[in-house]
């Protein structure tokens, strides 16, 4: 799961003003509940700056395919939010 994102990408958000972005799957953010999922740190990885998260129907997909794979990307179809409107998601998929 990758986005053309550098050290230094800012994104404007109409909640939260200028922060940096994170990438997540297009269903957790109208999603609750549904599970969150995040990638262990990898220091080889050179977009591991960027904060990455999925559903738990996209953690399916991926257990699945094994990697991120075409199809697996193209069932997460990951674009970016804030790192504020991360939070939020978080917060409210992560099952408790
Ligand atoms: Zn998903
Ligand atoms: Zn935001």
């Amino acid at each position: 799961m990758s986005a053309q994102l550098t050290e230094n990408s800012m994104i404007e958000c109409q909640r939260h003003g200028l922060r940096p972005p994170a990438v997540i799957c297009q269903h957790l953010e109208r999603g609750r509940d549904l599970g969150f999922f995040q990638p262990d740190p990898d220091p080889d990885d050179p977009q591991s700056f960027i904060q990455h998260a999925w559903c738990g129907h996209c953690d399916e997909v991926l257990e699945a395919e094994g990697d991120w794979t075409d199809r697996a990307q193209a069932f997460a179809a990951p674009y970016c939010v804030c790192e504020g409107c991360l939070d939020d998601i978080r917060k409210r998929n992560l099952r408790k």
